[in-house]
């Protein structure tokens, strides 16, 4: 099959380096004595290894955590063909070593590794990290550490990688602007492939300007983000707005007062991933997975995904199609995940998740959608998606335990509608229903919290009454709420985890008291104390750095992993560090801000308003909702003039059989 590919800019090409040492045969003998050493080894099926002399920019792309997390991360996958697919570019993959691992390469001097080639990560052009969430960022730290890349952007020269950081916790780079070159806000597709034609044209030129040269030239697409090149002013001890920020200003004549991020307009020019690697290592999923549209315009008020990826581009259901037949043929998997914010929203669903049912009807391959819409249309797609494939749970996400919890959030579902759906899913043969629920919302008082259990309680019934018996059962999971940047809750005060630990053990009293149904109800939820250290990083300035650092330097990794996170290392840091400068972890997490305060990230535009964000805020405390401009007209977030695009949306009318004939991806 041959997939369409992206007009690219013409390839670069020309100087020819010599290639690094392999440091396999050292590494080797030390893998005996860890965990998992499977996981270090490479060799997947895919896995692209290029002559190095014949590239000129050479990418090691790496996500900060153990490769049974970081391996499936579609971002890399799409990256890592996106590059690879370039003549005269060179991608590798490098994942956070676990200590055991990296104790022994101190100990014998072997420097952080890519899998592809065992080369030192240090040899590299660009460092590409992505930073999907807060928590990984004392992996940063420990790879930059382990790989011999001076800790600090400032200390390194013109021979050191440059770090880019990409992914969701980059729209608030602020907290690692010390350890990072440049960030990118945005789409990756494109961003990859201008910085690549960037470092290019400066490795040809004999790195001439040094380090500053190629920063100020991509400083000055005003798409790339380079800290180093501005200054942040506080306000002094004393003042009434002393510790905020008062000013974020560009001191470099290349670097523009606002950064914009990367938007792709067509999904389909970018059919990737073709041929995803496939793990040599358990991992967290295995299976194809294919995005079907990019972007969300719910505009669920807590959702920093939703926000920072608008507008909604919708993928053609026959390049679905192509990418699915594609990537399964590339793989052998035999799952197929059909990915988005929202995938029962697609235009074609309906068509798309029935017709690749037929396709693939009597084969081993199965779909799966993960979708938390509540209504009874997307039990009608569970059943089709069950045709092939198991009747696992389902799980719908109404966020906000009582009405007036999900106006405030803007999450507009109904009580009696998900009960309704809640029976078309047990009278299609569904025996069990997980709901979603966040805690520490702005505005949710204790029985917010409580009324979950009623609403689950309700779920229940329903499924008694439709089985006519007791089998029906309802799992209510729950997470901390995390007020993040470029939301409408950027301004509100974060719950203290001892709000929310009350709240949720007053819903435990109340399923307990339940006899009727606290048998058939599970509640779910891990503690809260990690959120408040997410809290600290989505929503920090520079100050927050210097914490990571010393949390870092005092032994922090794998925060993201319960047996190592360690809260009391956190706070203990953070006062350290924050209170001679006279603020504190309670300043960054549970403070509410004003209209006018300067937030760490008001020089990063990913085309969201910031009024219409406070208006939006505004009209989430008097409980207004707002709709989706998808189907009940455009509501001015902005996003769709400062970007010159528009919503690409269907129905496109076509369809995916007749098949297109198969021939292998380029
Ligand atoms: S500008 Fe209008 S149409 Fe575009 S994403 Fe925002 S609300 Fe929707």
């Amino acid at each position: 099959m041959n997939l369409v590919s992206p007009s690219e800019p013409g390839n670069v090409s020309g100087t020819l380096a010599a290639s690094p040492p392999d440091l396999f045969p050292r590494l080797e003998p030390l893998l005996m004595r860890v965990s998992r050493p499977v996981q270090y080894v490479g060799g997947e099926i895919n896995a692209v290894v290029k002559p190095w002399g014949e590239a000129v920019v050479h990418w090691c792309l790496m996500y900060p955590d153990a490769y049974e997390v970081g391996q499936p991360s579609q971002g890399l996958a799409i990256l890592y063909e996106v590059l690879n697919e370039r003549d005269d570019v060179l991608a590798e993959r490098s994942f956070a070593v676990w200590p055991d691992l990296a104790a022994l390469m101190r100990g014998h001097g072997i420097p952080q590794f890519t899998l592809e080639s065992h080369a030192p990560v240090a040899a590299f052009d660009v460092l590409g990290v992505s930073l999907a969430t807060e928590l990984g960022v004392t992996n940063l730290l420990e790879a930059l550490d382990l790989a011999g890349i001076p800790l600090h952007a400032a200390d390194r020269g013109a021979g050191d990688p440059l770090v880019v950081v990409g992914g969701h916790v980059a729209t608030n780079p602020e907290p690692v602007a010390d350890f990072i070159d440049v960030a990118v806000l945005g789409d990756g597709e494109q961003a990859v492939l201008d910085l690549s034609a960037i470092v290019a044209e400066w490795i040809e030129s004999g790195r001439a300007g040094g380090r500053t040269a190629v920063l100020e030239r991509l400083a000055a697409t005003g798409k790339f983000y380079v800290p180093a090149f501005y200054d942040v002013d506080y306000a002094p001890a004393g003042d009434e707005r002393a510790g905020q920020i008062t000013a974020i200003r560009p001191t470099n004549a290349a670097a523009p007062a606002t950064v914009e991020k990367y938007l792709l307009e067509r999904l389909d020019a970018w059919p990737y991933p073709k041929r995803p690697l496939v793990p040599v290592a358990e991992t967290v999923h295995e299976r194809y997975s294919a995005e079907i549209f990019r972007g969300c315009t719910r505009g669920c008020r807590f959702c920093q995904a939703g926000m920072i990826t608008r507008p909604v581009r919708e993928r053609s259901i026959d390049v679905i199609g192509q990418m699915v037949a594609c990537g399964l043929e590339a793989t052998g998997y035999e799952e197929v995940g059909l990915l988005s914010l929202s995938s029962a929203d697609h235009s074609e669903i309906a068509p798309l998740t029935r017709e690749l049912a037929d396709r693939y009807e009597g084969t081993n391959v199965s779909l799966s959608l993960p979708s938390t819409r509540v209504d009874a249309f997307n039990i009608d797609l569970a059943e089709e998606l069950a045709r092939n494939g198991r009747r696992t749970g389902l799980t719908f996400a109404p966020e906000g335990g009582s009405e007036r919890m999900r106006r405030i959030i803007n999450k507009n579902v109904d009580e009696d509608d998900l009960i309704a759906t809640a029976e078309a899913a047990f009278a299609a043969g569904w025996r069990q229903i997980k709901l979603y629920f966040m805690c520490g919302l702005p505005g949710e008082t204790d029985e917010d919290v409580v009324a979950i259990a009623d609403v689950a309680a309700r779920v229940v019934d329903a499924g008694r009454r439709i089985t006519g018996g007791r089998e029906a059962r309802c799992t209510i999971s729950i997470g901390g709420f995390v007020p993040k940047p470029q939301t409408p809750f950027q301004w509100a005060a974060q719950a203290d985890p001892e709000t929310v630990h009350r709240r949720i053990q007053g819903l435990r009293d109340r399923v307990r008291a339940d006899r009727r149904h606290s048998r058939a109800i599970t509640v779910r939820y891990s503690d809260g104390w990690p959120g408040v250290v997410e809290g600290l990083i989505a929503r920090g300035d520079r100050r927050v750095g210097r914490v990571i650092e010393a949390v870092w330097r005092d032994g922090g990794i794998f925060d993201g992993w319960s047996e190592h996170f360690s809260y009391e290392r956190w706070s203990r840091c953070a006062a350290e560090v924050l209170e001679p400068l006279g603020v504190s972890l309670g300043w960054f997490t549970t403070r509410e801000r004003d209209r006018d305060e300067v937030l760490p990230w008001d020089h990063l535009d990913v085309g969201v308003d910031r009024d219409w964000l406070w208006d939006d805020w505004q009209d989430s405390q008097s409980e207004l909702t707002v709709g989706d401009c998808r189907w009940e007209g455009c509501s001015d977030c902005g996003v769709c003039p400062m970007l010159e695009t528009s919503l690409d949306l269907g129905p496109t009318g076509r369809h995916l059989i007749p098949l297109t004939p198969l021939t292998k991806a380029a």
